[in-house]
């Protein structure tokens, strides 16, 4: 779900977030939306958001709990951990896809747009995302451009579909290597056109590597 509402847009927090996580156990339910708002922050959701919902495609659309010019007035753990085809495309191409469900895998009670997590509960991974942000702006960049060179309405929301259904796919055929090839491949013909973005993520993973090497 977008990670803003009109006042809060694009701010990151400067909290680290593995410092706010490393060595609780328990944890409330305040805290870990918190880590998860802090989380979409440092990645750049903000930035994705802004084109998709410029497109029509917002995933609060029609919630009963968006407020006009104020945003979610019900901000849960669901709608945090919850993640669409963009969202899940830039945590899976930059590998940091496992870590956030992971954590979120932990967090009980998620519903469809609310939560019936308890107050506090118990939590033994810590969630440590990167700050992404520039990959974020690039593939906002690709997505207006492709926005607006397509004359078929709603031809990213098509491509958010497609890219979504297939990441999810690639979760289902963990012990089946051909189909994970056949779904990688498919995955990668839908990005192709994310040129900014395929160009920041050669730079982010060359970084990673050498940062590895060190
Ligand atoms: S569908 Fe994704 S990109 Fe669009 S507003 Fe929701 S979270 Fe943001
Ligand atoms: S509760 Fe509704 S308005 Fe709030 S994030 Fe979820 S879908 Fe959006």
């Amino acid at each position: 779900m977008p990670s803003f509402n009109s006042n809060d847009q694009s701010q990151p927090i400067s909290q680290s977030i593995y410092e706010s996580t490393s060595r609780i156990t328990n944890m409330s339910r305040q805290t870990v939306i918190k880590i998860g708002v802090d989380a979409l922050n440092e990645v750049g959701s903000d930035l994705i958001c802004k084109v998709c919902i410029l497109n029509g495609g917002s995933c609060c659309s029609g919630c009963r709990h968006l407020v006009d010019g104020i945003g979610c007035a019900n901000r849960n753990t669901s709608c945090t951990a919850w993640l669409c085809g963009f969202l899940k495309y830039l945590l899976y191409a930059t590998r940091l896809l496992k870590e956030w469900d992971d954590f979120w895998r932990q967090v009980p009670g998620q519903d469809f747009r609310e939560d019936f997590t308890p107050e506090v509960f118990f939590v033994e991974k810590p969630l440590q995302m990167n700050r992404i942000r520039n990959l974020s702006e690039a593939l906002a960049t690709d997505l207006r451009e492709l926005a607006s060179e397509q004359i078929a309405i709603g031809f990213i929301l098509t491509l958010r579909e497609k890219i979504d259904k297939n990441i999810d796919r690639l979760n289902h055929c963990k012990n089946d290597p051909k189909k994970q090839i056949k779904i990688e491949r498919e995955l990668q013909v839908l990005s192709s056109r994310f040129h900014n973005f395929q160009k920041a993520l050669r730079d982010y993973h060359l970084n990673r590597i050498e940062g590895e090497n060190k």
